[in-house]
C-alpha cells in the first residue's frame, strides 16, 4: 500500500493539525489518543513515513527501528504505568482493523485492562 501523505499522523508530524504531545526525538513521535480507551492511552509513531508494522521492518534503518521500540518503554515509564502494567498494540491492515495508515503502537494502562481480545462470537 502506497503511504498517504494526508493521512491524520501524517498532517500531525508536518505541524498541520495539533497533538497532546508525551514524547519526541529524532526518530519517534508520541501523543495522547484524541479518543482515549484507558487512563493513559499514548500513541507512539515513527517520523518516517511507514503504513504498517511490515512496511516498518522492510524500510526503516537500525536506528529508526530501535529507536521506536525503546520510545515505547520510554512513554511507558513517563507515564507511569511500567509498574502496574500496560499493553502495547500495532492494529495491523484489514484483520487489525488499523484505521489510520501511518504505522502506531497504542499503549495502553492506567486500569485493569481486561483480556486481550474478545473471543468470536
Ligand atoms: P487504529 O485503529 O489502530 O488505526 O487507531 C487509530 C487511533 O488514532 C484511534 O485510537 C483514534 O482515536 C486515534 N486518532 C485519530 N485521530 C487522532 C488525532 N487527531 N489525534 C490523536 N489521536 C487520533
Amino acid at each position: 500500500m502506497a503511504y498517504d501523505q494526508n493521512n491524520i499522523f501524517a498532517r500531525i508530524l508536518r505541524g498541520d493539525l495539533p497533538c497532546k504531545k508525551a514524547f519526541e526525538n529524532e526518530h519517534v513521535l508520541a501523543f495522547h489518543d484524541i479518543r482515549p480507551l484507558a487512563p493513559v492511552h499514548v500513541l507512539v509513531i515513527p517520523k518516517g513515513a511507514y503504513t504498517s508494522l511490515d512496511d516498518f521492518h522492510e524500510k526503516a534503518s537500525e536506528a529508526e527501528q530501535a529507536a521506536l521500540m525503546k520510545a515505547i518503554g520510554q512513554v511507558a515509564r513517563q507515564a507511569g504505568v511500567a509498574a502496574g502494567g500496560y499493553r502495547v498494540i500495532a492494529n495491523t491492515g484489514g484483520d487489525g482493523h488499523q484505521e489510520v495508515p501511518h504505522l502506531h503502537f497504542h499503549v495502553l494502562g492506567g486500569r485493569p485492562l481486561g483480556r486481550m481480545i474478545g473471543r468470536p462470537e
